[in-house]
């Protein structure tokens, strides 16, 4: 990415992987594997781009925290070993941690089942002035528990409510939510890493054959490729029903991981610059207090 012209570069590379309205999307007119003008060569000017677009990033969030009004919600979701931790530990690597937090949403504790679905997530939704990444959300919601409807019926919700249109008020309601969201100060993005199921049997492989990357693998993993056809319907479900203009989501091509970084920190670096963030300005009387501050300290002995 131009350093000069960084914030521009970073919405028009971005744009073709991001979705605002649904009503046409399907998954299959996605490439997992797509680099655009980028070749497996070129990579060392990825990353360079990469490091550009890091440093930008961690410039505008110094002023979204000191501006302390707006706050960036980034979601992530994606199947299996697609590379989300590592997109977000890179992504991330130049924020300041104290204006950032990141919450991982496994499967829900009894306490948690306790409450509507939203609790858990609502409860962590970043303060203003700051970045909150979920890995993983409320989206499991019509993810995970769709493709195995005995989750849902442990869910306590009462019976009557369990109907046929369930998945429709779900997206309807979480899209709501996101609404209510943008409403109070919030920007929402949502990032669907769209990994190949070749390239995720590959990286299993590496899991299985890598000693030091064998806690990354665990059997359930393999078990849920046994049902990648119903993810992926329900993904495009999912995306055809909550992508809008103010929480678009970014199918981000997830295949080459060099290449997903890219794009995640394009699409963060053209959220943040939307905002148009500034440093807050000190007015005349302030002025006056830091000129005599000034002057008190360069009289100390
Ligand atoms: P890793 O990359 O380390 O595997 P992960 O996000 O897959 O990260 P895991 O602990 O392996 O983390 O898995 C979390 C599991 O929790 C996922 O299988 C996910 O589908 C499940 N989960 C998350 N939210 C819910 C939910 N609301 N209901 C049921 N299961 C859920
Ligand atoms: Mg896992």
């Amino acid at each position: 990415m131009d350093p000069k012209n960084i914030h521009k570069t970073a919405r028009s590379f971005s744009k073709p992987f991001r979705v605002t309205n649904g009503k046409k999307f399907r998954l299959k007119d996605h490439d997992p594997g797509e680099t655009l003008d980028f070749t497996g060569k070129d990579k060392p000017r990825a990353k360079e781009a990469l490091a550009a677009g890091v440093q930008a990033l961690a410039e505008l969030q110094g002023k979204l925290y000191a501006q302390d009004q707006w706050a960036v919600l980034l979601v992530f979701q994606a199947m299996d070993a697609a590379g989300k931790d590592g997109v977000i530990k890179h992504v991330m690597s130049g924020i300041n941690p104290q204006g950032c937090e990141v919450h991982s949403f496994k499967a829900p504790t009894s306490e948690e089942l306790d409450h509507d679905y939203l609790w858990r997530c609502s409860k962590r939704v970043p303060e203003r002035g700051r970045v909150g990444i979920f890995n993983r959300s409320y989206y499991e919601e019509v993810l995970v528990v769709r493709v195995h409807p005995q989750i849902l019926k442990k869910q306590k919700v009462p019976r009557e409510l369990l109907t046929k249109r369930i998945w429709d008020e779900r997206h309807e309601d979480i899209k709501s939510f996101e609404r209510y969201l943008g409403r109070n100060g919030v920007l929402v993005r949502k990032f669907f890493l769209n990994v190949s199921k070749e390239e995720q049997k590959k990286r299993f492989l590496e899991r299985i054959d890598t000693p030091e990357k064998n806690w990354k693998f665990s059997t359930t993993d393999s078990h849920e490729r046994k049902f990648w056809n119903d993810y992926q319907r329900a993904y495009e479900d999912m995306i055809r029903a909550t992508a809008t203009e103010e929480a678009p989501w970014y199918v981000v091509p997830a295949d080459h991981k060099w290449f997903s970084r890219l794009v995640v920190a394009a699409a963060v670096i053209d959220a943040l610059s939307s905002l148009d963030l500034a440093y807050p300005k000190v007015d005349a009387a302030q002025r006056k207090e830091l000129t005599a501050a000034k002057k008190e300290l360069l009289a100390e002995k």
